[in-house]
């Protein structure tokens, strides 16, 4: 699952469907199309962009190619019958009946809280990882993809 890199999880706000997105200035953004089109180019017509990762808040660009829609649904039902959480870190504690966070660093495993919602649990692997191996930049992302968005705003306002 974890062999095309790390996930760049946005942070800001989420839509009904799961993917990250939002209004800026009454215009609907996607996130993960927009990051596509700024690190990478246009979305062909007609095509969705499928996540290799399987993660719908991941922005990197890498994660994300141009598919067809019936190639996109095909993909989703794989990461399910695999039974993981499709999410690097991400384990389902079945006791609880939860989803929790599980990040190793010098032979320890450190766990984030008990969640209902497996998003959550998966901030708080990205905030372990970043808290103990200094590992990914969700908050450089952000930060990038603020300055990106205001230019691209800015551009088609003109
Ligand atoms: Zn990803």
């Amino acid at each position: 699952m974890d062999r095309t890199g790390d996930c760049w999880t946005w942070v800001g706000p989420v839509r009904d469907d799961g993917y990250g997105g939002s209004r800026v200035n009454g215009k609907k953004f996607i996130a993960h199309r927009l990051a596509y089109e700024l690190f990478v180019g246009p979305i062909p017509q007609g095509k969705q962009l499928d996540h290799l990762c399987h993660h719908k808040l991941c922005v990197n660009p890498e994660h994300l190619r141009p598919v067809s829609g019936r190639v996109n649904q095909q993909n989703r039902k794989g990461a399910n019958r695999a039974g993981s959480s499709g999410v690097r870190g991400v384990h389902w504690h079945s006791g609880a009946r939860k989803w929790r966070a599980h990040v190793g660093h010098q032979r320890r495993t450190y766990f984030g809280e008990l969640r209902a919602n497996k998003e959550l649990a998966e901030a708080d692997a990205v905030e372990l990882r970043l808290l103990l191996h200094g590992e990914a930049s969700t908050a450089d992302l952000c930060r990038l993809m603020q300055i990106r968005l205001e230019d691209h705003e800015r551009k088609n306002n003109k």
